[in-house]
């Protein structure tokens, strides 16, 4: 039952409890105590008549009159009656209806003093603070959403110490390196030639990339980048990432095939943030596919969108990874893919590139070393 009929009802309650008891106490208390205090009376003037009579009979004179009561007297009395029977049934209206507000305001005001006190806990960082289900009114509903705002507060908190973790672990990696062999030269066990300088220029050359695919991600993911979205013919967009590409997947003697239909209808997009998820997406078909593989980029119209597909025949990806590819610093091969210097950031940004230009990706792949494909779509003009 919703609040609003609640409260309606416990009005309605109060209202017919006192009509209850007044129309109680002048249909029943109010005629008693009518007949009581005429009974009363009776008494007392037949008290007076006797006594009256005796004296006279003392004093030998004769019979007075009959002292039956007046209109007046009568009235007096039924007026008495009626003002004492309402004002016990006023006490006891009263009392039923702060009785019924009371219990009404206590059900209300309880769950609402439980919230106040568990957003103060929360606000002090307690964070799984949750509070019990209600009825299915107003109040159920606001302690459902309160309940759902903790959660995801829960939910971004643990995501924040996950990612100071991930950042620390990240950062200690390459400096942990360049410390030891910094120290391998002071203390002479390393030799201060080019090779050394080159490991170490390396790993500091790590950090950087880490650095700027941080910066870059925070810049996405608090909605900084500003697109430049306009009409681009899919062909445009492929080049702009194959022309870049082509002579590393030369060198690696990777077939790299470019499958696009002659009439795709241009999509709505970020040409340069668009390159960048491609050249990411080509980078990594390249980086996971052995010498001699085949890598193929095609589209398709398909429901007001094309979907762009870059078909690999590397390394390929269990069931579970193509589920978490796409969450920040996860790496399949962890010392492998940090070996060549990938930091796990650069599909979460794709994602966020992507889904910001009214998109989505995803990836699929037959199983390990069977290749993968990644997709993404992009609306038509
Ligand atoms: P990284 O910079 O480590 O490549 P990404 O976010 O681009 O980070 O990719 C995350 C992980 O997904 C990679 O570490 C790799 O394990 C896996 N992955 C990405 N692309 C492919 C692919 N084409 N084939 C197999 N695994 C891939």
């Amino acid at each position: 039952m919703r609040l609003r009929t609640k409260i309606l009802l416990s009005y309605l309650a109060v209202a017919i409890i006192s009509l209850v008891v007044i129309f109680a106490s002048t249909s029943f208390v109010a005629p008693r105590n009518f007949a009581h205090r005429m009974e009363m009376m009776m008494m007392r003037e037949s008290e007076t008549e006797h006594g009256q009579g005796q004296g006279r009979g003392m004093m030998g004179g004769e019979n007075g009159g009959s002292n039956a009561p007046t209109d007046e007297e009568i009235n007096q009395r039924f007026r008495d009656a009626l003002n004492e029977s309402l004002l016990w049934a006023s006490a006891a209206a009263i009392t039923a209806s702060l009785l019924i507000s009371g219990f009404v305001t206590w059900r209300i005001t309880r769950p609402i003093k439980a919230m106040v006190a568990a957003s103060q806990r929360i606000a002090d960082g307690h964070y799984t603070e949750r509070l019990p289900k209600h009825a299915h009114d107003e109040i159920g509903d606001l302690i459902h959403s309160f309940n759902q705002m903790a959660e995801s507060l829960q939910q971004t908190e643990s995501m924040r110490q996950q990612l100071i973790a991930d950042v620390t672990h990240e950062l200690k990696t390459p400096l942990t390196t360049i410390m030891g062999m910094m120290e391998g030269l002071e203390d002479g066990v390393m030799a201060a030639n080019p090779a050394t300088y080159h490991l170490v220029h390396q790993e500091a050359d790590r950090l950087r990339r880490l650095v700027q695919d941080l910066q870059e991600l925070s810049r996405i993911e608090g909605g900084q980048i500003a697109l430049n979205i306009h009409s681009h013919a899919p062909t445009e967009l492929v080049k702009f990432a194959t022309d870049r590409l082509t002579p590393q997947f030369a060198d690696k003697n990777i077939a790299l095939h470019v499958n696009l239909p002659a009439a795709l209808p241009c999509v709505r997009a970020d040409l340069e943030r668009t390159g960048q998820v491609l050249i990411n997406l080509l980078g990594n078909a390249l980086q996971y596919t052995p010498a001699e593989g085949r890598v193929e980029v095609s589209a398709q119209p398909v429901d007001h969108q094309v979907r762009f597909a870059i078909k690999d025949s590397g390394v390929g990806l269990t069931e579970a990874d193509l589920t978490t590819i796409f969450q920040r610093f996860y790496r399949v091969d962890k010392s492998r893919s940090r070996a060549s210097g990938g930091s796990g950031i650069g599909l979460t940004i794709a994602r966020h590139l992507i889904e910001s230009q009214g998109g989505s990706i995803w990836a699929e792949s037959a199983g390990p070393n069977l290749g993968s494909t990644f997709y993404f779509t992009l609306p038509t003009v």
